[in-house]
């Protein structure tokens, strides 16, 4: 499965989302998850995102590895999306600071 890691919270770019083929994207206050039950290992988000916040499961920057069972389980919490929308307002102060997760919203 691919995996939205730490750099997409307070961002939100979701030029991913148009590019899946099985809707996999669920969409949180702050952050993208993908469903990993659902993707199928395409690659086309991957490349999709200007902060480069995607990765397959297999290469999560280290010390991100707890985001695969966090994408999973915020999935089945938040709804599906699959057209895009502006980022969050303050996107580009956001870009590359690290450590975020401490301002996921749920
Ligand atoms: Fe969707 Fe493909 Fe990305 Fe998986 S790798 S989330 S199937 S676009």
């Amino acid at each position: 499965t691919f995996v939205v890691t730490d750099n997409c919270i307070k961002c939100k770019y979701t030029d991913c989302v148009e590019v899946c083929p099985v809707d996999a994207f669920h969409e949180g206050p702050n952050f993208l998850a993908i469903n990993p039950d659902e993707c199928i290992d395409c690659t086309l988000c991957e490349p999709e995102c200007p902060i480069n916040a995607i990765y397959p499961e297999d290469d999560v920057p280290a010390g991100q590895e707890h985001f695969t069972a966090l994408n999973k389980e915020l999935a089945k919490a938040w709804p599906v999306i699959t057209v895009r929308k502006d980022a969050l307002p303050d996107a580009k102060e956001w870009e590359n600071k690290p450590e975020k997760i401490k301002l996921l919203e749920r």
